[in-house]
């Protein structure tokens, strides 16, 4: 199996707009952070996690030209509003592409893109996203691209974010704490990859490094990569300050497993 990630920023992305930080002035490619996309490829099927803003710019990086299934974690913007970059998706492959949502999202995804699921057709000769919804629940085990993934509800503040295990790979993702009864399903993964903002000061919707690698200990993860990140603190000030085993990822990196 194969992730590579796309986007590794926190929702402002990195460098922000009209910050002159140390971070947001770095010459260090690795302290450019676009907004959260993740790739799974494994047995030739390709799943994309969140379609983020930059979704475009991220795929040609990559060079992905063909997907076969999407999962959203939630419907925050940051994770949603690279959707439509989807539609060239569907028309290439001519056919709509399977999108795994929780239930708790299906009202607020059909609300914020209505243009794409409402009555409305497409003038002649444009076109939108086709996407064939399934919904999931919390705890299900869903098959995108035939692969098999355990969804677990993660809270996220006043909200709630879906993570899931495939095989080796856990991967939570706007996580604030995992639940005491769903620590059992991340237990003794070979690669964990979660979110975390910054080191010190909490945040009430999402992991700090702290609480990340405290977790990451908790599960047994061998290896963790950390997403999400905010630009607090420089990519190499990052890795010097994580312990063995725990990384910070950044945009383009592949792991392997
Ligand atoms: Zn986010
Ligand atoms: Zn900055
Ligand atoms: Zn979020």
């Amino acid at each position: 199996m194969r992730v590579r990630f796309l986007g590794t920023g926190t929702s402002f992305g990195v460098p922000v707009i009209g910050c002159d930080c140390a971070t947001c002035r770095s010459p260090d490619p690795r302290d450019r952070r676009t907004r959260h996309g993740l790739l799974i490829e494994t047995g030739g099927t390709r799943l994309l996690v969140d379609t983020p803003p930059e979704l475009r710019l991220q795929l040609l990086k990559a060079g992905i030209a063909r997907l076969d299934a999407v999962f959203l974690s939630h419907e925050h913007a940051d994770h949603t509003h690279g959707i439509d970059d989807l539609r060239v998706f569907s028309l290439r492959q001519r056919r709509p592409i399977p999108l795994y949502v929780a239930r708790e999202f299906d009202a607020g995804i059909r609300r914020r893109f209505s243009y794409i699921w409402g009555d409305a057709r497409p003038q002649p000769g444009s076109a939108v996203p086709r996407l064939d919804l399934t919904l999931f629940d919390d705890r299900d085990i869903i098959e995108p691209g035939g692969l098999a993934l355990q969804v677990v509800a993660l809270p996220h503040g006043a909200y709630r974010s879906y993570g899931f295990r495939l095989g080796g790979l856990g991967v939570l993702i706007d996580a604030k704490s995992v639940p005491e009864d769903a620590m059992e399903v991340f237990a003794g993964v070979d690669v964990l990859v979660t979110n975390a903002l910054w080191f010190g000061d909490p945040h009430p919707g999402h992991f700090s490094m702290e609480e990340a690698v405290a977790t990451a200990r908790r599960l047994g993860a061998a290896r963790t990569y950390i997403t999400h990140i905010a630009h607090r603190t420089t990519h190499e000030e990052i890795e010097r300050r994580l312990p063995a085993g725990v990384a910070p990822a950044y945009d383009g990196l592949v792991v392997e497993l």
